[in-house]
């Protein structure tokens, strides 16, 4: 068997992988990723970048039923969600070409492969070994699919971005920022679209008002949210599919059943167990502040972590990475709080810091909160209404600002710049300091009583 050395590998071609190997080679490391499918991975061919351009075209739709009202004489026939389809395939693979030209521009070693430990330090693909001092497993991530009997009946966010054409009927099983997303997507292109959730609330893990406002405008909007129902089988009867729930309910007449109840980390063929490398209960690497996994010289970045699983997230940690053990940078690290987020709902959703139930369990009697909620000016002509709710979380007689949380019209390109201030310490005070910009929904956080 040959064996290729290197100064650093990374498993997995994906946000984190790429950002580390590119960082490393630049400070003069010999650097080889692996990557058994697509360079970009999850983000890039099944994630963040399809998703969005989902989104898009839903805003598309939107503000073509919304021309009328603008004095528009338009007239829709139709949407061709294969052509949508074509086109984003097309964008997508014009974007794994740019990632192979980067790799190679900084000589950085691509292997197309699956890999998987053979020893803490060296690792086979395609029957070659591969060794380095300094391996990070950056694998990611794939959707869970729940152990129920016919589960495979349903698709998963994968599949979903398979679609060649548009399903009429959806069921949506999960209240998570995906579900909403890829129900709102349907929903916009024209199916008639289900959410099955388990509790009363969509996105349980963002701060409560965001879940209530959003489930408001998916109502609005012609979603049929099924709460309480904990899935207990699927059936497919001359393709339709039918959820039965545990209490006996039975949901039947979809021809497209998507889950969308979390993600699992991507270790099945890794062979940690050769490694030595300690994962959680839920079969997460376990890392600490530095991306180190127990075992020295082994390291872990992004999704397979279990941490904030956001492509941002993944790049900084593994830029971070590499500078600390090729850029001379010996503490430099992620900070993990504070990251700001976007859901690409209709009306999308921006949040970053915590939530006022974080903050009240955090500080107790020590939080004032701030909220406003109005409709957007852009709807002053439109028959279609969204409406927008806001939250700043303060603490303390400095009233230090440590969550805010939009949903609304813009709140996607809104939080970016409040979030540096955010991280900077920022106060209700220099909030209500900064002249406001006009007429815009973004003035109203710094116009809050
Ligand atoms: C539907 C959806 C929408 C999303 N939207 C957003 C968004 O809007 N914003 C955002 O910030 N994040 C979003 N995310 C999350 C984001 O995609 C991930 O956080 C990010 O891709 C994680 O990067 P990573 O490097 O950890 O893993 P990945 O990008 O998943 O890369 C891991 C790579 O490792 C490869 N691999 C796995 N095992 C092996 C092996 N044994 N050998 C070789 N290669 C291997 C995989 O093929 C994959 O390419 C979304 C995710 C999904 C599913």
């Amino acid at each position: 068997m040959s064996i290729q050395a290197f100064d650093l590998i990374s498993v997995g071609g994906g946000s984190g992988g790429l950002a580390c190997a590119q960082r490393a080679a630049q400070y003069g490391a010999k650097v080889a990723v692996i990557e058994s499918h697509r360079l970009g991975g999850t983000c890039v061919n099944v994630g963040c970048v399809p998703k969005k351009v989902m989104w898009n075209a839903g805003s598309v739709g939107q503000a073509l039923a919304d021309s009328r009202d603008y004095g528009f004489d338009a007239t829709v026939d139709g949407h061709d969600w294969r052509l949508l389809k074509e086109q984003r395939d097309a964008y997508v693979q014009r974007l794994n070409g740019i990632y192979a030209r980067n790799l190679a521009a900084k000589g950085v070693t691509h292997l197309q492969g699956r890999a998987h430990f053979l020893e803490p330090h060296t690792v086979e693909v395609n029957g070659a070994r591969v060794t380095a001092p300094h391996v990070v497993i950056a694998t990611g991530g794939v959707p869970t699919v729940p152990r129920l009997p016919g589960a495979e009946h349903g698709i998963t966010s994968d599949g979903f971005f398979a679609l060649e054409s548009r399903p009429r009927r959806v069921a949506v099983v999960g209240s998570g920022y995906i579900a909403c997303e890829l129900a709102g997507a349907f929903k916009e292109l024209g199916s008639r679209v289900e959410m099955f959730i388990r509790r009363e609330r969509l996105l349980t893990h963002f701060d409560a008002m965001l879940g209530s406002a959003l489930l408001r405008e998916m109502l609005a909007q012609g979603v049929l949210v099924h709460d309480h129902v904990v899935p207990a089988a699927v059936r497919e009867h001359e393709g339709l599919k039918a959820l039965t729930a545990e209490d006996g309910r039975e949901f039947t007449g979809f021809d497209c059943l998507l889950w969308a109840v979390g993600r699992s980390p991507n270790v099945a063929h890794l062979r940690l167990d050769r490694a030595g490398v300690a994962q959680d209960a839920a079969g997460f690497v376990v890392t600490d502040a530095s991306q180190d996994t127990n075992v020295p010289g082994i390291h872990a970045i992004g999704d397979v972590t279990g941490r904030a699983a956001l492509t941002p997230v993944a790049i900084a940690a593994g830029r971070r990475l590499a500078d600390r053990l090729f850029g001379g940078q010996p503490q430099r690290r992620l900070d993990y709080r504070m990251i700001p987020t976007v859901v690409f709902t209709h009306p999308p959703i921006g949040t970053v810091g915590a939530s006022e139930a974080e903050a009240r369990e955090q500080f107790g009697g020590a939080v004032k909160v701030y909220v406003a909620d109005f409709t957007p000016m852009y709807h002053a002509l439109t028959q279609r209404k969204t409406r927008t709710d806001m939250k700043l979380v303060c603490v303390g007689p400095e009233e230090r600002i440590v969550g805010c949380h939009v949903i609304g019209l813009g709140a996607d390109e809104m939080l970016q710049g409040f979030a540096v201030a955010i991280r900077m310490g920022a106060t209700k005070r220099d909030f209500d300091d900064t002249v406001a910009i006009h007429p815009t929904s973004a003035e109203e956080l710094v116009t809050m009583r």
